[in-house]
């Protein structure tokens, strides 16, 4: 499938050499980096992606999570822990998994990161594949909260990246709650 390591800046989009790591700053944004793997376009992986999100098969991503860990394994990810997307409480019933919690789970686990738990979603919100771009922010926004302070760095995970604006949101929240440095890393774009 296609399958590399890209790192971006979530704002501009613009490309960054991943020679330089991705902690780098580009823009004034909340999220530092984008890190992705595959593009969302294709008719494949768009086919996985809804597969493991709305049809139950919930080890699609223990599968990416370990193709995921092994391309991160190069990076220095000492001192950083991983978080994921947190869901309310009906959406987890509806869906009865959180995917992007397996993937945290998994990469955790491959490479030796702690777990930050402290993440909630307080507000119901649409869908966001539904809506455009600017009411895709409004959405969102004010939907998340921190029931405990945040580590400095950390590494934030999603399954899909597209306008950015579910990570902005909770990357400002985790800055609010004392995270210094946020790195994005989904697995398509
Ligand atoms: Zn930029």
């Amino acid at each position: 499938m296609d399958f590399h390591l890209k790192i971006i800046c979530p704002k501009c989009q613009r490309r960054k050499p991943v020679s330089e790591g991705f902690k780098l700053l580009c823009c004034n944004y909340c999220l530092r980096s984008l890190v992705y793997f595959v593009d969302y376009e294709k008719e494949v992986i768009k086919e996985l992606i809804k597969l493991g999100k709305f049809s139950g098969y919930y080890k699609i991503w223990e599968f990416i999570g370990d193709l995921i860990s092994n391309e991160l394994n190069k990076f220095n990810l000492e001192n950083f822990y991983i978080t994921y997307v947190p869901m309310t409480k009906k959406e987890l019933i509806n869906r009865g998994f959180n995917q992007t919690k397996i993937l945290a789970k998994v990469l955790a686990k491959r490479l030796n990161l702690k777990i930050f738990d402290g993440l909630v979603k307080i507000k119901e919100t649409k869908q966001q594949a539904l809506l455009d771009f600017k009411e895709r922010f409004n959405n969102i926004k004010d939907a998340f909260n921190c029931k405990k302070s945040a580590p400095k760095n950390i590494i934030l995970i999603d399954d899909v990246f597209t306008t950015g604006a579910t990570l902005e949101e909770i990357s400002k929240t985790l800055k609010k709650c004392g995270a210094k440095i946020i790195i994005g890393i989904t697995f398509a774009k």
